[in-house]
């Protein structure tokens, strides 16, 4: 090596000894006579003080240094003086003086600074995206990311999971977004599909005697981009034979707890075992399938309240099969007008016809005090004060809160009604950061009618098996069997997802039927599967978890770009390399791929 010793490990017990060390100039400071350079790499930063009438050569080099070049100092580890002592820096007690430099690499002045944590434009960030993992944060963000999945790792080793590699180059394996196509060069016409998950790999292991899979595996999705999606992404991927729900959700609460411990030990965890929680009650309370528990502001049907008002919308809503629904936000009372109709504009741009509030004045004393003169509402003269009254206490507001309500079809109107409650607990602060609230949904249907194509879809995917009770009704009410599965939900994210699995060719086939694939379809894009069941495939079941939401939870940070080495933009763009791009004529005559313009 070219150092004998880490810049940020030394300490006063160090002093006397001479060291060499290698790394990056994070400041210099010339001071004359004395020129500092503080010496940075992987481990931290420690001072190298260039003295000329000590060591005139190294300090006529260190003149011409600036920020990022590499260097190679060797000198001896020295105790600052009291006065000098530096109590911000771990290796602020001593100093090296050098003896000896070597420019390793000189640097072009960086587009940004490396060596604090300042604002820099994301894009260039990641154009530079070299430069930009040199800086603590992101050093430290991929320290942790390695420590947690080899945490992962051994956890499960432990436990006796194998970990198995299973191929990128593969055939389609749906999670429910389009494939990602590789082109064939030795068979043209025909294409490999990425994973956009191992699922039927796993499932295949477990029909190979394995037993205990796991692997932390690449998946890719070819989605609309939004948000915090990535093209690929990192799952933990686990599958288990002869076990049932308990074990797969015990093992993932144990695995989370430790982790959030260990890696974040400052964090509460809200709730110990972690809360479960139906699909269908999350709809009902939060309007969504992965709520935030962190805060109130529970919803609450309130359809057979205003089923009798005057008020058209609410009428038409319930006709039509919809619903009539809403919270109260607390202290929003007196929210100025403007900032209402702010709120309705919001709740139009998440999908729903529009929101009705009603302001509840702080002067009343209580709810049953509540008077006309106590209610703002566009909608009062429409509703009467005693069901204002019901409203309120349905939804348990307070004088002084803001009851919040939507109508309309109940999925828009959930969709609505959770976007709304999330970016009021955003603007009020009401999601404690210190606090993790996991929590497991459980009891999904097994299918969900798609309104827009018309059909019927896995909310998992097709190979997710049906509760006990309701295999043998599948076809004659799709829409009421439960399914066996899962998912883990922290701070109103989806930190994982899974199910105990069909195993058997009848069953799976009849899921595929219901799903509506054709009897060709099925054989074309499953035969592999179902040929397995037919080979003795043990009952099995697994989960996986997303490894950017598990650093974005253990970080506190809501970009999944902030927890990736080399992520995409927003636009699924790499700025780095400049991908996707265009490919030579030659490339594409080969692979038999002609591009329409
Ligand atoms: N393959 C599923 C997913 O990627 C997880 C599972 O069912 O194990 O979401």
């Amino acid at each position: 090596m070219l150092k004998t010793t880490e810049c940020g490990e030394l300490r006063s017990a160090n002093s006397g000894q001479t060291v060499q060390l290698a790394g990056w100039v994070d400041r210099r400071r010339d001071h004359g006579n004395l020129i500092f350079i503080d010496l940075r790499d992987r481990s931290g930063i420690v001072q190298i003080v260039f003295n000329p009438e000590i060591n005139p050569d190294p300090h006529r080099l260190a003149e011409s240094v600036r920020n990022e070049w590499v260097l190679q100092v060797s000198g001896q580890v020295t105790p600052r003086s009291a006065d000098t002592v530096n109590t911000n820096m771990p290796t602020g007690t001593i100093e090296i003086v050098a003896e000896e430099l070597v420019v390793l690499n000189e640097s072009k002045t960086p587009p940004f600074n490396i060596n604090e944590e300042s604002d820099v434009d994301e894009l260039l960030r990641m154009r530079y995206r070299y430069l930009d993992l040199r800086r603590p944060g992101m050093r430290d963000m991929l320290q942790i990311r390695h420590k947690a999945v080899k945490y992962i790792r051994d956890f499960l080793d432990a436990r006796g999971f194998l970990d198995v590699e299973t191929p990128i180059l593969i055939k389609s394996t749906p999670e429910g977004a389009r494939d990602y196509l590789v082109p064939s060069r030795l068979y043209p016409g025909k294409f490999y599909a990425l994973p956009q998950s191992p699922q039927q790999l796993k499932q295949l292991l477990m029909a190979a005697g394995v037993e205990k899979y796991y692997q932390i595996a690449k998946c890719f999705r070819d989605e609309d981009p939004r948000g915090d999606r990535q093209p690929e992404f990192t799952q933990l991927d686990l599958e288990m034979s002869f076990a049932d729900e308990e074990d797969i959700l015990d093992l993932i609460e144990s695995l989370y707890t430790e982790l959030f411990e260990t890696f974040a030990p400052d964090r509460r965890i809200l709730q110990k075992p972690f809360p479960r929680i139906s699909f269908n009650e999350a709809m009902e309370r939060f309007g969504t399938d992965r709520p935030d528990i962190r805060y109130g502001m529970e919803m609450s049907d309130l359809g057979s309240l205003v089923e009798n008002t005057d008020f058209r919308v609410f009428q038409s809503a319930i006709n039509t099969g919809g619903i009539v629904k809403g919270f109260s936000a607390p202290g929003l009372g007196e929210m100025p007008r403007r900032q209402l109709d702010d709120l309705v504009e919001f709740v139009k741009g998440v999908g729903a016809q529009g929101l009705v509030y009603i302001a509840l004045a702080s002067d009343a004393n209580s709810i049953a005090d509540l008077t006309e003169d106590n209610i703002k509402s566009p909608v009062a003269k429409f509703i009467s004060i005693d069901v204002v009254k019901q409203i309120a206490s349905k939804t348990g507001a307070n004088p002084g809160d803001l009851l919040l309500i939507v109508a309309g079809p109940s999925k828009s109107t959930n969709t609505a009604l959770d976007a709304l409650r999330r970016e009021l607990a955003e603007r009020l602060h009401l999601a404690d950061p210190n606090v993790l609230a996991f929590m497991f949904v459980v009891d999904w249907p097994l299918f969900i009618w798609n309104e827009e194509e018309n059909r019927w879809d896995s909310p998992h995917h097709p190979f997710t098996a049906p509760q006990a009770g309701y295999e043998q009704e599948l076809e004659l009410d799709p829409g009421a069997a439960m399914s066996r599965a899962y998912d883990l939900v922290c701070n109103g994210l989806e930190a994982g997802g899974g199910s105990i699995r069909i195993h058997q060719r009848d069953l799976q086939n009849r899921v595929f039927q219901i799903l509506g694939y054709t009897q060709e379809q099925t054989e074309a894009r499953f035969k592999q599967i179902l040929d397995a069941f037919d080979y003795g495939t043990p009952p099995h079941g697994g989960i996986a978890t997303g490894i950017e939401r598990l650093m974005m939870l253990l970080l506190n940070n809501d970009s999944i770009r902030e927890v990736i080495a080399f992520p995409k933009t927003q636009s699924f763009i790499d700025p780095l390399f400049e991908a996707p791009d265009f490919v030579e004529e030659g490339q594409l005559k080969e692979l038999g791929v002609r591009v329409l313009e």
